[in-house]
């Protein structure tokens, strides 16, 4: 038998809870080993989503097809379905030990005892955390950090194919996180495991992934690599909801060599002719603060689009500064430089300034309208 060439497929899945749909006919795949995330904002879908692949959930009667390495699962329970699964509250037995939480899976697939000592040791390992000190404690009397290794040994120690984490280091302190977010990564890769990951961390998901799923009001906004949803977002809420965006807008006034002429109030702007530009429309881009440039000096900028503007606020970052300018008849934009060190070699701008902000035209992103 050939190996089935995705380990989740969704096809056009749909949940709804009364009259409320939870996911709207969501459609993706997730290939075998992926570290794969579902992002968005509080109550667009995620965890539903996660809960249809563990089979905690059904999608509606009618709704969709789900599909595990190839088999439609619709109807299998969660115990019929090769996962494992780690919640945000970890949902650890606090009368059990640390060593009988985590053989937990093991005795009720029948797993033959003599083996079980063995494999819930291999399993504390992965987790990195030590099987002499913490077997025999229970879940009250371990940090934070440590409840949360114990219920991936938990589900790590079936030695599940897929892997689905709901928020799983919401409960940490930023340092633990980060090291945890290193070493979940670390797992994915070295046992070949597919991991399905839900946040609403942007950083967290362009850090620990292969590919992103953007989820915005139960729909999918965007699957794609970090780099793709972040230097390529499609709609106005992946780019606002992704790092920081500059939004411009105005009517295309020509087409040629494949650039569009599109007249700003503050002055005209060209950008790559996206599919569907046409003459007499309006079109919405989008501008990453550390794609806009500022002349330093009288240094030439290498940018072939400007408008004129006016500083308002010179805001301090550490690493970056984030100028923010007024631009004539529309809005404000932000523009990221930088730091050279504003002790040694402060900036040369303050608000009230007049200056011309550049860009290349091939750095703007033409968004799609956001579906309603
Ligand atoms: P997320 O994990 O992205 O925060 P959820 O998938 O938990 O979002 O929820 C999506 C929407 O479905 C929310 O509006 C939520 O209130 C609703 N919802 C989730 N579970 C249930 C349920 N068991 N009964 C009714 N509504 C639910
Ligand atoms: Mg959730």
């Amino acid at each position: 038998m050939s190996t089935p060439s995705f380990a989740v497929e969704f096809t056009r899945v749909r949940k709804t809870y009364g009259s409320r749909a939870a996911v709207k006919d969501i459609s993706f795949s997730i290939r075998p080993g992926e570290f794969f995330s579902l992002l968005g904002p509080s109550g667009c879908g995620k965890s539903t989503t996660l809960r249809m692949i563990a089979g905690f959930e059904q999608p509606d009667e009618g709704g969709g097809e789900v599909r595990l390495n190839g088999k439609l699962v619709n109807h299998l329970r969660p115990y019929e379905r090769d996962l494992g699964m780690v919640f945000q509250s970890y949902a650890l037995f606090p009368h059990l030990t640390v060593a009988r939480n985590i053989a937990f899976g093991l005795e009720q697939r029948g797993v033959p005892r003599a083996q079980i000592g063995d494999r819930v040791k291999k399993a504390m390992d992965l987790v990195q955390l030590d099987g002499t000190t913490f077997g025999d404690r229970l879940p009250p009397a371990l940090s934070g950090g440590q409840r949360q290794r114990v219920a991936l040994a938990r589900a790590l120690v079936v030695e599940p194919p897929i892997l689905l984490l709901d928020e799983p280091l919401g409960a940490l302190d930023l340092k633990l996180r980060k090291q945890m977010q290193q070493e979940l990564k670390e797992l994915n890769k070295r046992l070949g495991i597919t991991f399905v990951y839900v946040t609403h961390d942007q950083e967290e998901a362009l850090t620990m992934s292969d590919r992103i799923a953007v989820m915005a009001d139960a729909r999918i906004a965007q699957v794609g690599s970090p780099a793709e949803i972040y230097e390529r977002p499609r709609t106005p809420f992946v780019a606002r909801f992704i790092g920081e965006s500059n939004f411009l807008e105005g009517d295309i006034v020509a087409d040629a060599g494949g650039r569009l002429t599109v007249r700003h109030p503050a002055g005209t702007f060209t950008v790559p002719t996206p599919p569907g530009g046409v003459v007499g429309t309006r079109i919405h881009v989008a501008l990453r603060p550390e794609r806009l440039l500022l002349p330093d000096g009288d240094a030439a900028v290498e940018g072939d689009n400007s408008l004129p503007a006016t500083i308002s606020h010179v805001i301090y970052r550490g690493e970056m500064l984030h100028v923010r300018v007024a631009v004539a008849g529309g809005g404000e934009l932000v523009v990221a430089t930088r730091n050279e060190g504003q002790l040694r070699r402060p900036m040369a701008y303050k608000p009230g300034d007049a200056v011309r902000v550049w860009w290349h035209a091939e750095d703007v992103q033409v968004l799609e309208a956001d579906p309603t």
